[in-house]
């Protein structure tokens, strides 16, 4: 394996330097390895022929036999081009080449038989096929079972690297190739049944029957998932090792007078079970770094604010990080009331805090009499220097990745617990994988009294309706959102939407306070116009997406959603997370054009079928795929799948979890001389420049 990871793709026969270079160019493929690791993303029948008079439009590859009738050259400069008309007995088709077109003259002749590999398009109701690749029928009888179809770019194609020239490559490599060490340790394989890896790439490259390929394909699913768990749990397993955290033994006048005295409400069971598996990891003396997870509403902050003052009970500072300055100030204004009466000392700390008050807090910050910091990315700056920093909460943050978690390590001279708080739910084998190195807490219960939002979707022609139920909820003394994609590629045309949508709305609603807010304007007018709102100083508020995260107003009832097919799944539950938040029964209405695609009619009618986030997260995962879902390179996991699929595959991610955590116990270091090969292994994929293990 190891030489294989070494030798440079340019010394296969038939590559050389110039199509090494445009191989590593529009692949990556570097080394032999890498040939053997580009697979097929699908699969023909090579005995399916297809006959010309049967095409149709939706075929993205086909197979035909038979012969050219004749050949012509076409055009002049840039235009010039080969042509051939094929005939296969059922109809003609035009075939054409763009370039190398003495090679092909050369290449094909009139009356022989041939197959032809490639996509048919149709012009002016004549099929024909460009650059498809061509075989003679003797040397394709002379390999059976399934063809592979290999990923390729334009470019490529164009300089006559084809499917069957990729495979050919492979072949050349593998007839040389009499062994591989297999990368995985031999106890795993036998556990879990898996082919060998020669085997698999043999078989994956070109399969006999189904039945093979879908061994191949978990043995090598399973391969590329059990070093990315590997990965994950040797850093958090050493970090635990290496890592101490504060200790946290004890529960003190902080808690008690606040829980006993001060404490609005009674906790939830999930706020109890949460605050108590928090309490335990900060009692054993390891560092914690805990996501909490739970859906908008579900009393995250309450949580957070218990475990800081455990902190400050044990002689520690704590502090609360939020992504913007308005969630940052709800947050203080929230915690500073909560904890007056018991003697807590909060302070917010942002970009527009003013020099006189940064000083003070510099200076309670050193002194420790400043229990506890709320603010934006302000406060992870390297000025700000505390005195003995214990807890650090990051609210609504999912994004926040290791490096950041990082500078946080480095304000004490032993690491504070973290705990990320996000109402964005994780589909579980995304959580196993990204956040591998986190523990996980779920509050999975919504506090009582809450009525579920209820959600309608609307086209245009129904948005008199919309207006008339939005005047009604005002009417009763409600407040509305209102909210417009803005989208970046047409930004100046969206900007004119949210506009128009904030006069329209002024002039429905003559006798209601209109707030507006979008990404364009300028901090402190933002804050201005959704400090008019937050106060109910404004009736409405017309904005983009802005308003996602954290915003808290009770009293807001309605959020309508305009052009929500624009909107992702996970999006659309963010943002109609602001409503439902207070006593009163909420409504999301999702207004659409009326000609919507089928699709995202099922999307959206998913949204108003159910509420919980960790179904519409699960359904986002597999309809978008996980490459949209952001945070994998930030969270320190920079890895690329090359046959695994986190959105289909999540059984298989469990077992190589299981399994990388047997293979850790019985080998911790990975240092037995039989474990050899996959601590290479390991290394080689994951070479990092960072050590990790000391700052996830
Ligand atoms: P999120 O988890 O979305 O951050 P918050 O912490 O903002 O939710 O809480 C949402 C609302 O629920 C707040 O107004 C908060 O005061 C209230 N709340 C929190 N816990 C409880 C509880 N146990 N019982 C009743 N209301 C609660
Ligand atoms: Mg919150």
């Amino acid at each position: 394996m190891n030489s294989l990871l070494r030798t440079d793709i340019k010394y296969l026969k038939g590559i050389g330097p110039k199509r090494a270079e445009l191989l590593d160019k529009e692949l990556g493929i570097k080394t032999y390895y890498d040939l053997l690791h580009h697979f097929p993303n699908h699969y023909l029948d090579r005995s399916q022929i297809y006959r010309v008079a049967d095409l149709s439009g939706d075929m993205p590859y086909v197979q035909l036999k038979g012969r050219f009738v004749t050949f012509t050259t076409q055009g002049e400069g840039a235009k010039r081009r080969r042509v051939g008309l094929f005939s296969d007995g059922s109809a003609t088709m035009e075939v054409v080449w763009f370039n190398r077109i003495r090679e092909i003259t050369n290449l094909y002749q009139v009356g022989n038989e041939y197959i032809l590999f490639g996509k048919p398009t149709q012009f002016n109701g004549r099929w024909s096929m460009v650059h498809p690749e061509v075989d003679t029928t003797t040397s394709v009888s002379a390999v059976k079972g399934m063809r592979g179809v290999y990923p390729l770019t334009e470019k490529l194609r164009n300089n006559s690297i084809n499917s069957r020239t990729i495979f050919t490559y492979v072949q050349t490599l593998l007839s040389n190739l009499r062994t591989v060490n297999d990368p995985l340790p031999a106890e795993i394989i036998e556990r879990y049944r898996l082919i060998g890896a020669l085997e698999a790439i043999k078989i994956i490259h070109n399969p006999q029957s189904k039945d093979d390929l879908d061994k191949a394909r978990f043995r090598l699913k399973f391969e590329e998932l059990f070093f990315l768990q590997l990965n994950i749990q040797r850093y958090s397993r050493r970090r635990s090792r290496v890592l101490n955290g504060v200790k946290f033994p004890r529960i003190g006048r902080f808690f008690n007078s606040f829980y006993h005295d001060q404490l609005p409400f009674e906790l939830t069971g999930a706020q109890k079970k949460v605050i108590k598996e928090i309490r335990a990891d900060m009692a054993t003396g390891r560092q914690m770094n805990r996501l909490l997870q739970g859906d908008v509403g579900s009393g995250k902050t309450l949580v957070a604010l218990l475990c800081m003052l455990i902190a400050l009970d044990n002689g520690t500072q704590a502090c609360l990080m939020a992504p913007t300055e308005i969630l940052a100030t709800q947050h203080y204004e929230t915690l500073s009331k909560l904890v007056a009466p018991i003697g807590v000392n909060v302070k917010l700390l942002t970009g527009s805090t003013r020099k006189k008050q940064r000083d003070i807090i510099d200076e309670q910050l050193k002194d420790g009499s400043l229990h506890i910091l709320v603010g934006t990315h302000a406060v992870i700056e390297d000025r700000v220097q505390f005195r003995n920093l214990g807890f650090v909460v990051i609210d609504e943050q999912h994004r926040f990745g290791v490096v950041q978690r990082a500078r946080l390590w480095a304000k004490n001279s032993v690491p504070p617990h973290v705990l990320v708080m996000t109402a964005t739910p994780i589909p579980r084998t995304l959580a196993m994988t990204v956040y591998g190195d986190l523990d996980v807490s779920v509050i999975d219960e919504l506090p009582p009294g809450r009525k579920p939002i209820q959600t309608l979707l609307r086209y245009e022609d129904r948005r008199f309706e919309v207006y008339q139920s939005i005047g009604a909820q005002l009417r009763a003394g409600r407040q509305a959102y209102i909210v417009y994609p803005l989208i970046q590629e047409n930004e100046k045309l969206d900007l004119k939407s949210l506009e128009e949508g904030y006069e329209t709305i002024k002039e429905t609603f003559p006798s209601y306070r209109v707030a507006f807010v979008h990404g364009k304007m300028k901090p402190q007018q933002k804050d201005y116009q959704m400090g008019l709102f937050v106060n109910h100083e404004a009736d409405i508020l017309v904005s983009t997406t802005v308003i996602e995260v954290g915003v808290n107003v009770p009293n807001a009832t309605t959020m309508v959603i305009e052009n929500a097919e624009r909107f992702g799944l996970s999006q659309l539950h963010q943002l109609r997370g602001r409503v439902g938040r207070g006593e009163g029964q909420s409504y999301c209405i999702l207004m659409t054009k009326h000609e919507i695609a089928r699709e995202t009619r099922q999307r959206l009618e998913l949204m108003t079928s159910t509420t919980d986030g960790f179904i519409i997260a699960e359904a986002d995962l597999k309809m978008r795929g996980p490459g949209d879902l952001e945070g994998t390179m930030q969270s320190g996991i920079a890895f690329n799948l090359n046959i695994a699929n986190l959105a289909t595959d999540g059984q298989i991610v469990q077992l190589a979890r299981d399994a990388a955590d047997e293979f850790l116990d019985s080998d911790p270091d990975i240092s037995l001389p039989s474990h050899r090969i996959t601590s290479l292994m390991l290394s080689a994929i994951f070479d990092r420049k960072i050590d990790f293990s000391l700052i996830s």
